[in-house]
């Protein structure tokens, strides 16, 4: 399932996404990544609960029912930050119609929104959510709704979700143990079973309580995806039910099969976006980024720039060929000084553009476009030119060159990093993650023995990943 994730910032284009938002306030450079997470983190929910059980389907009168595989994985297909005001605190239903109007038709919309009273809300049937949060459940299950889903907690007939094999929760306790029944919240969601004074609901202060808090049992777990129990947040214990797979595949299928990316099941397929922030002026900035983050799945990248010539064509320009891994970011300067050392590509001033991101993996590819022409622009001439980031390039060594063993890799970094290392043959171009020396690293100096025996002879190439940034060593095995 291809879906977009939006975010808002002020009319002006500054600020931070979600105004007042509490849990989901980001700057605008981190919303890419955190659209990559959100993808992420719902997908292995998705995994995660596909070997749970329904819990307590006999004492609350639902059919007995097996775990239940979830077919169903999200594929980021794009990532926006729009201007809006107006967006930053809104009320159930409000204002969101034309964020999931023509122009997002082919995907489904997430939309990270500071809303009232509410951690997320999506329509019956209907091809967006709002949240407020970035919770794994909250996402799977407003997708459920959108897929006709309904909660399952509710013991009355508006609640009735058609599934047998749903437990139908409903009760009546003495919430305050003075032998009064009160019809209080259908749901047990809390886990420490305190409700916001402080108050121990399993053990109420009067004397003659009626009812218990019918949380403090066990029979009462309700891990069901459609309810907002603490249970059903883990993706240890969380579940659906055969009967809400079959209703939310059978939706999908008949309502929402133009935004399913592909049906298969080893194979995922990949997507290719370039995001920018709001307030980029190609024509008048001298640097800026281009974040390539929304794109998923793929094994290699590649970007390349093609120069629009004057008799109109457009003509090859700088071509990056497939890098391996995840595509990240490209910090592009503007200016005609070949000397320019910031950035990850320099464009000369006054020209217009075409950047092309091509993602692929064994068995598919993708790509994305974006078209613009830099200004006047010089960025040779400025003192505030980016930082260089956290990389000490002198450092940087792989030894003995040429080898007919193992190589020893030495670098340093200035402040903790995210650090990927890949090896690989240019023969064959084919480069692998060495998982167990990357991932985030503190400040200082690093020494590692990398295996090549996987690795034809000839010309190799090692990658180190600093923060999305790849820095180049060339070696030769014999
Ligand atoms: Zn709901």
């Amino acid at each position: 399932m291809k879906v977009n994730v939006h975010f808002f910032v002020n009319d002006d284009g500054t600020g931070l996404t979600a105004g007042n938002g509490a849990s989901n306030q980001l700057e605008q450079r981190d919303v890419f990544q955190k659209a990559d997470d959100l993808v992420y983190f719902a997908n292995q929910y998705m995994e995660d609960i596909s070997s749970n059980k329904q819990l307590n389907q006999i004492p609350w009168g639902a059919d007995t029912t097996s775990a239940q595989c979830v077919g169903l994985r999200f594929l980021l297909d794009e990532v926006f930050i729009h201007r809006d005001s107006n967006m930053d605190l809104i009320n159930i239903g409000g204002h969101n119609d034309q964020y999931v109007g023509i122009n997002y038709r082919d995907a489904y919309n997430i939309l990270a929104v500071d809303i009232r009273r509410a951690s997320g809300y999506a329509p019956r049937q209907g091809r967006y959510m709002v949240v407020r949060s970035f919770d794994q459940q909250l996402i799977v299950h407003e997708f459920g709704h959108s897929l006709l889903l309904e909660h399952t907690h509710f013991g009355n007939s508006n609640g009735d979700d058609n599934c047998f094999d749903t437990p139908w929760y409903k009760w009546e306790y003495d919430r305050y143990g003075d032998g009064s029944v009160i019809d209080s919240k259908k749901t047990c969601w809390n886990v420490s079973n305190r409700d916001a004074s402080g108050t121990d609901l399993c053990t109420p202060n009067g004397t003659t309580v009626i009812n218990p808090h019918p949380c403090c049992d066990s029979s009462t777990v309700n891990n069901n995806v459609m309810t907002y129990s603490a249970a059903a947040q883990s993706g240890s214990i969380a579940a659906l039910t055969p009967c809400q797979v079959d209703i939310a595949m059978t939706e999908l299928l008949k309502e929402k099969c133009d935004l399913i990316a592909a049906i298969e099941p080893i194979c995922k397929p990949v997507s290719a976006h370039i995001g920018y922030k709001p307030n980029t002026d190609f024509s008048q900035d001298c640097s800026w980024t281009f974040y390539l983050r929304g794109s998923t799945n793929e094994t290699e990248h590649r970007i390349s720039y093609q120069k629009l010539q004057p008799d109109g064509t457009y003509s090859p320009f700088l071509d990056s060929d497939w890098l391996p891994g995840r595509a990240r970011e490209e910090r592009v300067v503007v200016g005609d000084d070949p000397y320019i050392k910031h950035g990850t590509v320099r464009l000369p001033s006054n020209s217009t553009y075409i950047m092309t991101l091509t993602t692929r993996n064994n068995c598919d590819t993708d790509h994305y476009r974006v078209e613009f022409t830099t200004g006047a622009c010089d960025v040779g001439d400025q003192d505030d030119s980016p930082n260089p980031g956290p990389f000490h390039t002198e450092e940087f060594q792989a030894y003995p060159n040429p080898s007919n063993g193992p190589i020893t890799l030495e670098y340093g970094i200035a402040s903790s990093a995210e650090i990927e290392i890949y090896v690989g043959s240019n023969a064959t171009n084919s480069f692998e993650l060495i998982a167990d020396i990357s991932g985030y690293k503190l400040a200082g100096s690093y020494h590692h023995q990398l295996d090549l025996s996987f690795l034809p002879n000839g010309a190799g190439t090692i990658v180190v990943v600093v923060d999305g940034y790849p820095f180049y060593k060339q070696f030769v095995k014999q």
